[in-house]
């Protein structure tokens, strides 16, 4: 056999440790794409075993190959057209009845399939005893054993993998789902036609094809009809007929029927193979969701565990922040000392390293939100968040599972835009994804601080835990509007799973936050960089024709000269000389001009030009509008604090005005990485525009109520 590569997927229930057993497998040797035209996160990892080389695929976490959410569509597909070599279903011992749903449904689709029963340490404790001997006979497939956190028994999976790729296929199956005579001869008679006609979607095992039929299965249908328009439209009467034939028969949609069927089958099998010891363990996971779901004291907890992650977020954040911060200094200082003045020097210094500095300062910050989140997935209480905030939810039409989206936005909206990958329906999909960007991401801080903190002193606590509390009740407002308009529909009817509670392994947690940093670095990164760029080229030309302003020395300095003739004097005046300079250069600048075309849109907010050009430069980055603001106000880097805010006030900006500039801030559209998000997410480029017009209409119709308003009752 010359057979030295073999593909291997791995299939299972969402948390049966499926990305445990692929780190394990693979180590670190892995890469992440997407499936082809969907936006489900693909992982594809390498190892070599006895000469072997093995792909392993990480396949979307189902409870089932029904195609009702695209990760089950991925998996299926997966299956059927790539028909990897050998299928790893990943079986949560401890929970064996639901997790044979998935596994029976690959086993009918007639490819090589191995039980791999993980969580075996959890089904021991629990005192449940599972014979894989009897297991493997009845279903006629593999069976081993692995605890993946401990990644025992990973040699022998893949070993029996390779032996199962090796061994001749094809063998008739008998120890299948046998459904009751009326669906078994209904499935024989739509085989015996379809062997008639000679048509079927390619490849695919027959009868699964039949059983699909007879349920309805959109995808298959189209298939079919696909290979073979004629012939398939036969077929598909056939099966029609034969459908309503079972339903008058059992007065219940085929597919029911057969779905309960399937169920009885899986819990015979539990029933032979799986024993639990009298002495049953106690439930440790029920005890602490008595505390921790309980009906008055879960929610306070809840809002308690929040609040210290945001604490630990920003205090803990504080201490690399500062680190940072030096360092892109030094950086800039370097490059600025090794390049000769001039545009090249302005652009890696000012353009560059000022705009990509900006958002490295922080992923501390970053970080640590993403260690606290996948905190929260891991140990499972990620699961009892949604169900404490499913009432709530319900009030937009939406239920819990939709608060981890927005939940995660508080970090950075692209990847709570992900996130809400694992919701079902498409409708509650879109939902999420249109109100997720209210909730005011970590980019945003940096701009609340330098406006709060100027004019609101010791309230700017407050201001901004005002403006977090602003968005969520837009987001709610939003998603009641949109759910009995745009989005019209009853929420998807779902339950709520309760994964039990777990020890956070540090590896997977580390995985898991870094895979969210990197989406969130890599992403952000090229956007920023561009967009600094983009920014810098358009503050520095067309330059100002040269006056005889730019060509003066030190010598010809203002009188103000004369005063300090000291060495720290000389170097203040110089530094005030470039920051005229400079602030000329912007207005003359093509981003000058723009700002100024804009004037008439900002000013009813009271935000004068220069704040509505940094408004517009947000749209790269929202950490940029502080960047922005200190070029136009011609304070530069490494300056004192205070500057940035004097100049804001000597520009007429009142607390008024600097509370509907944040205001907008916390509305308008989303970043440049959170629209591609978006509609990459939802697959349309109209729900990406939709999203910028409404949310800057909202943004701007906020911000005016605020300082119109402001004014009418007297504020300034
Ligand atoms: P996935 O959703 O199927 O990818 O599941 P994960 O690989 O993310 O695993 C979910 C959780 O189960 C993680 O916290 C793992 O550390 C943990 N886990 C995985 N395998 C085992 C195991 O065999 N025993 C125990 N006790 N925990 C496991
Ligand atoms: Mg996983």
């Amino acid at each position: 056999m010359s057979a030295k590569r073999l593909t291997i997927a791995l299939a299972g229930n969402p948390n049966s440790g499926k990305t445990t057993v692929f780190n394990n497998l693979t180590g670190t040797r892995q890469k992440v794409g997407n499936w082809p035209g969907v936006t489900v996160e693909k992982k594809e990892g390498r190892v070599s075993f006895n000469g072997i080389d093995l792909t392993i695929v990480d396949l979307p976490g189902t409870y089932s190959l029904t195609p009702f959410s695209i990760e089950e569509v991925v998996a299926r597909n997966y299956l059927l057209d790539e028909r990897p070599d050998v299928v790893l279903d990943i079986i949560d011992a401890s929970n064996l009845e639901r997790s044979l749903y998935l596994a029976t449904q690959i086993r009918e689709l007639d490819c090589k399939v191995l039980f791999v029963l993980n969580m075996a340490d959890v089904a021991e404790q629990r005192g449940t005893k599972i014979d894989a001997r009897k297991m493997s006979e009845l279903l006629d497939v593999p069976v081993v054993f692995t605890v993946g956190n401990r990644g025992e028994g990973m040699q022998e999976l893949l070993r029996r993998a390779v032996e199962l790729a090796g061994s001749p296929g094809g063998t008739p199956r008998q120890r299948r789902v046998k459904y009751s005579q009326d669906i078994e001869e209904s499935i024989a008679r739509l085989l015996g036609f379809m062997e008639l006609k000679a048509a079927g979607p390619p490849g695919y095992d027959r009868r699964w094809t039949a059983i699909k039929l007879l349920e309805e299965d959109k995808i298959v249908t189209e298939r079919l009809v696909a290979a073979a328009p004629q012939a398939g439209m036969e077929i598909l009467q056939a099966a029609q007929a034969l459908r309503r034939h079972l339903a008058e028969r059992f007065d219940e949609e085929p597919q029911i029927v057969m779905t309960a069927e399937r169920y009885g089958f899986i819990a015979g099998i539990v029933r032979e193979v799986q024993s639990s010891s009298t002495q049953q363990r106690v439930d440790v996971s029920r005890t602490i969701d008595l505390v921790l779901t309980h009906r008055l004291f879960g929610f306070p907890i809840f809002i308690f565990f929040i609040w210290a992650m945001f604490q630990l977020t920003f205090t803990l954040g504080e201490y690399p922040v500062q680190a940072i911060e030096a360092g892109v200094e030094g950086i800039s200082a370097t490059a600025g000392a090794m390049l000769p003045e001039g545009l090249l020097r302005d652009l890696v210094v000012n353009g560059i390293i000022a705009g990509v500095g900006s958002v490295i300062v922080f992923l501390p910050n970053i970080l640590i939100l993403f260690f606290c989140i996948a905190l929260f997935e891991d140990t499972g209480y990620m699961a009892r968040s949604a169900f404490l905030m499913d009432k709530i939810m319900h009030l937009i039409g939406l239920h819990g599972k939709s608060f981890i989206p927005m939940l995660m936005g508080f970090g950075c909206n692209v990847p709570a835009i992900m996130a809400a990958r694992t919701l079902e329906s498409e409708k509650d999909r879109i939902l999420t994804i249109l109100i997720t960007p209210f909730m005011s991401c970590s980019a945003k801080l940096p701009v609340y601080v330098v406006l709060a903190g100027a004019f609101f002193g010791p309230r700017a606590g407050s201001v901004i835990f005002g403006l977090y509390l602003l968005g969520i009740v837009l987001s709610i407002i939003t998603g009641r509007l949109f759910r009995s308009t745009l989005l019209k529909g009853a929420d998807a009817p779902f339950v709520m799973e309760l994964p039990p509670y777990r020890m956070p392994m540090a590896k997977s947690l580390l995985i898991h936050m870094w895979d969210r940093s990197k989406i969130f670095l890599t992403k952000m990164g090229k956007v920023i960089l561009v967009g600094s760029v983009v920014i810098w080229a358009l503050s520095s030309f067309p330059r100002p024709p040269a006056s005889s302003e730019a060509g003066k020395g030190p010598n010809a300095a203002p009188a103000a000269a004369a005063r300090t003739s000291d060495a720290g004097g000389q170097a203040d005046l110089e530094a005030a000389q470039r920051r005229a300079q400079k602030a000329a250069q912007t207005e003359y600048s093509l981003l000058g001009r723009i700002g100024r075309l804009m004037a008439p849109v900002f000013e009813p907010l009271g935000i004068e030009w220069r704040g509505g050009v940094a408004l517009l430069s947000g749209f790269v980055a929202k950490e940029i509008v502080v960047s922005t603001l200190g070029v136009l106000y011609a304070t530069g880097e490494g300056e004192e604090d205070g500057d940035l805010e004097k100049a804001l006030m000597d520009a007429g900006m009142t607390p008024l005005s600097a509370l509907a500039m944040m205001v907008f801030v916390l509305l308008y559209l989303p970043c440049f990485a959170t629209t591609a998000a978006i509609r990459r997410e939802t697959g349309s480029t109209r729900w990406m525009l939709f999203s910028i017009g409404y949310s800057t209409a909202v943004a701007w119709l906020m911000a005016l109520f605020v300082f119109q308003g402001g004014r009418l009752i007297g504020l300034s």
